[in-house]
């Protein structure tokens, strides 16, 4: 279902589909102060370092030009032309569903309804930790195409540099997934996202485990066997069964292995970059021929049934 869209489908999209009205206010509102950059040909976003004072003026050149890609800073500058007077920038969260490296739905690589599904929870879970524990209340999310951005608008917040940011990346990313050292040394709380992969994994069969170094043919069956114990354990935060089939020093490894694998999903770099691009809300990403949109309510949205252009629907 996900393919490239072509230059003819990129045209009708930007003539027939786009409206100025899917940009969200928080675009229009700092229109002037974005650095607006374009990919014309699915190679990057060559063409960077572009202003446009009004919406009528991005309206008249995305329906002529009808690009690859989109994409505006997170950034708002004095002069955005030049990248130069650096104002504020707002906190991104990035979930890309492509670098979900622990899956039992698809080949690696691909992104599927259920990757997608699970990027849709993390974000979910991101974004409570951003209102419970640091207090946010600016919070937007946008659908990327093939993932989820997290855009926080909190005044104080924008104004802070990367140190900051990566401080804010690391005390979420913690609570989204437990660190190993603290799940091996309790009394701890093994997160439900963690909980939810260990479960995942255990639950699908043995060839999956049987992947993951150090584990092997006969671990991954006595694993399988014993998977309604280990996950009745982990419902406790405990890890008790778990150490009794691996041992010590190889649940160690399996749950670092974990640990990495998962947080690959969250790019720290995005959050940090405090002049990084996103893709253009609205825009359309031509790899896998979806809309870049806001989202109105994060837990109703479903990307295949809202994210869907109405080119992609004429053909199925
Ligand atoms: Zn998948």
């Amino acid at each position: 279902m996900l393919r490239r869209a072509t230059p003819e489908e990129r045209k009708i999209y930007y003539l027939e589909e786009w409206k100025p009205e899917d940009l969200p206010t928080f675009i229009t509102d700092s229109l002037e102060m974005r650095e607006f950059g374009f990919d014309y040909d699915g190679s990057g976003p060559r063409d960077r370092y572009n202003r446009f004072t009004s919406v009528a003026d991005l309206e008249v050149f995305l329906r002529e030009r009808a690009p690859f890609s989109v994409y505006n800073s997170i950034s708002y500058y004095n002069e955005p032309e030049k990248r130069k007077g650096w104002i504020k920038a707002e906190l991104v969260f990035d979930i890309d569903a492509k670098e979900m490296a622990i899956k039992t739905c698809c080949l690696e690589g691909q992104v599927c309804e259920e990757c997608l599904e699970n990027a849709k929870k993390i974000s979910m879970e991101i974004t409570g930790i951003l209102r419970k524990n640091l207090g946010l209340k600016n919070i937007f999310h946008v659908y990327s195409g093939r993932g989820y951005h997290i855009r926080v608008f909190d005044d104080d917040l924008m104004e802070q540099g990367s140190e900051v940011r990566a401080e804010i990346f690391e005390y979420v990313r913690d609570r989204v997934y437990t660190p190993p050292e603290l799940i091996i040394n309790p009394p701890s709380i093994i997160s439900n996202m963690m909980r939810e992969t260990i479960e995942k994994l255990i639950s699908s069969g043995t060839r999956n485990l049987e992947n993951i170094p150090g584990i092997g043919f006969k671990k991954s069956r006595e694993l399988y066997e014993r998977k309604d114990e280990i996950l009745d354990d982990l419902d406790s935060n405990k890890i008790t069964i778990l150490k009794e089939v691996l041992g010590e020093k190889l649940t160690e490894s399996f749950l670092n292995y974990l640990y990495k694998a998962q947080i690959a999903i969250l790019d720290a770099k995005v959050t940090v970059d405090i002049k990084r691009i996103l893709r253009l809300p609205s825009s359309l990403h031509s790899t896998v021929s979806m809309k870049c949109m806001l989202i109105k309510d994060l837990k109703s949205f479903s990307p295949f049934r809202d994210a869907v252009p109405r080119f992609m629907k004429e053909k199925s």
